[in-house]
């Protein structure tokens, strides 16, 4: 079978919907998944450590990556800078590993225009009600933030049509599995003797 180049995923969907928890159950049952550490400015969270769950910028860091083009998309989510290192993703994807993203749309909506190969995968809320629960108990952010993120998560359910896959999240193992079964079958389609 002949399969050169990895294959990159790109998973987005709106804050809260549980692109975080989905990943990382994914990457505990699949550990040939190469994940993408994504930079950012937010502040970092109790329990994150900088290298694992993000790379941890401060504003003018983030201004040179965007100047000296090292990012392979970016985006402002709720005032902080996130976005994708360029280097890593080419160069593993190129050594045949794919690439897992997790990232928000405006983010997704410009690797589709660099990467059209990408596999794109809409994570859906099971309800509005639901995912404002879900940002309202994380218990992290201000009442500001959180009406701003969910405002941000009405946006970015629109954008659900540009997408390949939805899977929506109504229980975590099932959409795992239906991530893992996407995995699967996009490589089907690439398999040429
Ligand atoms: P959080 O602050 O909750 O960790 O992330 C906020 C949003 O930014 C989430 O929707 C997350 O998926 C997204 N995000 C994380 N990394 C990136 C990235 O590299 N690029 C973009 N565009 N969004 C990202």
């Amino acid at each position: 079978m002949i399969e050169e180049k990895g294959i990159l995923f790109i998973l987005s969907g709106p804050s809260g919907v549980g692109k975080g928890t989905v990943r990382k159950e994914l990457f505990e049952q699949k550990t040939d998944l190469k994940y993408s550490i994504s930079m950012t400015t937010r502040e970092k969270r109790p329990g994150e450590i900088d290298g694992i769950d993000y790379f941890y910028k401060t504003n003018e860091e983030f201004e040179k990556l965007i100047q000296e083009d090292k990012l392979l998309e970016y985006a402002k989510f709720v005032n902080n800078y996130y976005g994708t290192p360029k280097e890593y993703v080419e160069e593993t994807l190129a050594k045949g590993h794919d690439v897992f993203l997790e990232i928000e749309v405006q983010g997704a909506m410009q690797v589709k225009k660099n990467f059209p190969e990408g596999v794109f995968i809409f994570l859906f809320p099971p309800s509005l009600e639901e995912l404002k629960n879900r940002i309202v108990n994380r218990g992290t952010e201000t009442e500001e933030l959180i009406l701003n993120r969910l405002k941000e998560a009405r946006n970015e359910i629109e954008m659900m049509d540009a997408y390949d896959y939805v899977v929506v999240n109504d229980d975590v193992e099932k959409a795992v599995s239906k991530i893992q079964s996407i995995i699967q079958s996009e490589h089907c389609k690439r398999e040429r003797i």
